[in-house]
């Protein structure tokens, strides 16, 4: 084990054979082959598969089902045939059905945590966020779905003499794009809300958490979701993705800015609707009366959670000058005893990254600071010896404005820490660059702390925490600014987006034209007097 950071290595083993990785603690399932199968049987099907292999070993996993352009038309077809009759039962019956679903997922859980793990080469604590979003944007549109989907009386153009109602009318087939970075959240909470408004979805998640939707997609079917309401088409990115963005009626995309503009500008030539979730340069900023403690604690939580791998995570720290030496001490203590390696029980801190790529991007941007001058603070180095492709959690200083892990989202467990004089330096800085996703600020202060966030350009700002608090309140709507992304997920517009709105209106009495006999002259007198009655 090399020094600095205190790593933890399970008997990790194939999980395919059967045996049980990690200690005492974990899950009580397995998940052997016969159950792999099961699994994949959920899979919409395809006419050809690709390797999936387990990021803690590198060692082949399963073979997914790879979904071509005209697989994932037919899964579309058929989810539209299906919409009709979902559209068609109450809403109470559809609420019942996904709560039967989160019962579901209560009781049968630690089986998802394996899955998602191990496909994914997560932290148990990192793979547990993930049912605790799908339990609470399931709950909460549970119980909202009633109120904001129903019917509402507006005002008519005549008083008394125009009724006017608007009404919500599903899309039809809402196309879901995940990444693969939360598989299970993903995959599920975002498309709680459009089964919910009577939508049928597709899921298209990233190749290599196929498995994680489709223990999703099991799970809803046993909850009574019908065949084809949701399906799961796994695939190449721009072959299946492609082929989802070319027939869904309304897109959820998750994942890169890259792949957001593509997303985006073919679904404007079909003039669809769509959101972007997109990614982030986070800023977390330390002022000078902070709570140290609290704010150490929360840095360690925010940039390392799922080894960095998350959008909203903070890649930057950003600290009062007064206050920067002793908390950059406080991290060098700190960053080395969170625990790093493979394993399916909680005592881990961080897991692997998913992949080489994601190992190269990290080394990449570490290299290319170090090159410019940044110094290291903890950290900085691949350990192989954990796992292909894990990566010591790093705090970089000094870190150059023209460097890669300064401009660039680096999707690992990379941190760069720098001084500010004052709160207005503190804001010029946090608003750096193209993106706008999410921002922490520590103050001891709460209505600084308030006053500070709204200088933020960014979706969300977390006062005294790093993302939890405005994550997890899913009354309040979630989503980017500029390369960040567009619309929203959470609260009204989490579901609203997911229908149609359409205005009926009723006249009753006289239709709004001329009456018959006024002559051109007499109407368009009383029309200029109507206008200047609106005018006043
Ligand atoms: P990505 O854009 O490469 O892939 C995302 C999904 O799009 C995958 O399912 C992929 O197969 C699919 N895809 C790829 N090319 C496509 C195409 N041409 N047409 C349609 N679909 C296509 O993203 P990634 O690198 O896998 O994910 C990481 C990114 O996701 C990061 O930037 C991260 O910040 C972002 N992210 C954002 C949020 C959020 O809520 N804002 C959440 C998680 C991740």
């Amino acid at each position: 084990m090399q020094q600095g950071t205190r790593s933890r290595q399970g008997p990790v083993r194939d999980p395919v054979d059967g045996t049980r990785s990690g200690q005492a603690g974990g899950s009580a399932y397995a998940l052997d082959r016969g159950r792999l199968d099961e699994l994949l049987g959920h899979a919409f099907p395809a006419s050809g598969t690709r390797d999936i292999r387990m990021p803690w070993t590198d060692r082949f996993f399963y073979d997914a089902p790879a979904a071509d352009g005209r697989d994932v038309e037919e899964a579309v077809r058929k989810a539209r045939v299906a919409q009709r009759a979902w559209a068609a039962t109450p809403l109470r019956t559809r609420r019942a059905v996904l709560r039967a679903f989160r019962a579901e997922l209560a009781v049968r859980g630690e089986e998802a945590l394996d899955v998602a793990q191990l496909e994914t080469g997560k932290a148990r604590r990192d793979a547990l966020e993930e049912l605790a979003d799908i339990a609470l944007v399931g709950r909460y549109y549970d119980r909202r779905a009633e109120e904001l989907l129903r019917p509402r009386r507006r005002a008519g153009v005549l008083p008394f003499l125009t009724r006017v109602w608007e009404l919500r009318k599903p899309h039809g087939v809402v196309g879901v794009i995940a990444p693969w970075n939360y598989p299970l959240a993903l995959a599920a909470s975002d498309a709680l809300p459009a089964l919910l408004a009577g939508n049928a979805v597709v899921v298209k998640p990233d190749l290599q958490t196929s498995l994680s939707a489709l223990w999703i997609a099991e799970g809803l079917r046993r909850a009574g979701v019908p065949d084809d309401v949701f399906q799961v088409v796994t695939g190449d990115g721009p072959t299946a993705g492609g082929a989802v963005v070319e027939h869904a009626d309304f897109l959820m995309f998750t994942g890169s800015s890259e792949t957001g503009r593509k997303v985006a500008k073919r679904a404007g030539e079909r003039l669809i609707d769509f959101t972007l979730e997109l990614g982030g340069k986070n800023a977390l900023v330390v002022l000078e009366d902070a709570d140290v403690d609290r704010a150490v604690a929360g840095i360690l939580r925010g940039c390392f959670a799922n080894a960095g791998q998350l959008c909203i995570s903070l890649e930057r720290v950003l600290v009062h000058r007064a206050i920067y030496d002793e908390l950059r001490h406080r991290l060098e203590l700190a960053v080395p005893t969170l625990a790093i390696g493979p394993g399916l029980t909680y005592d881990i801190d961080m897991g692997s990254l998913i992949s080489e790529a994601q190992l190269e991007k990290t080394r990449s941007h570490i290299e290319d600071a170090i090159e410019r001058g940044a110094r290291l603070v903890s950290g900085g180095r691949a350990r192989p010896d954990l796992g292909p492709w894990f990566h010591e959690p790093t705090i970089l200083e000094r870190v150059a404005a023209d460097s890669l892990a300064a401009n660039h989202e680096t999707f690992g467990p990379v941190v760069s820490l720098a001084a500010f004089a004052d709160e207005d330096e503190a804001v010029r800085l946090a608003n750096r660059g193209t993106y706008g996703l999410n921002a922490s600020v520590w103050t001891r202060d709460l209505g600084r702390g308030r006053r500070f966030a709204t200088r933020i350009r960014a979706g969300t700002v977390n006062v005294n925490d790093a993302y939890g608090p405005a994550w997890a309140s899913v009354d309040a709507p979630m989503g980017g600014f500029g390369d960040s992304g567009s619309g929203r997920r959470h609260g009204a517009d989490g579901i609203l987006k997911y229908t149609a709105s359409q205005t009926v209106a009723v006249q009753t009495g006289h239709p709004l034209v001329t009456p018959a006999g006024l002559g051109h002259d007499l109407s368009a007198r009383a029309v200029r007097a109507w206008l200047r009655w609106l005018g006043r």
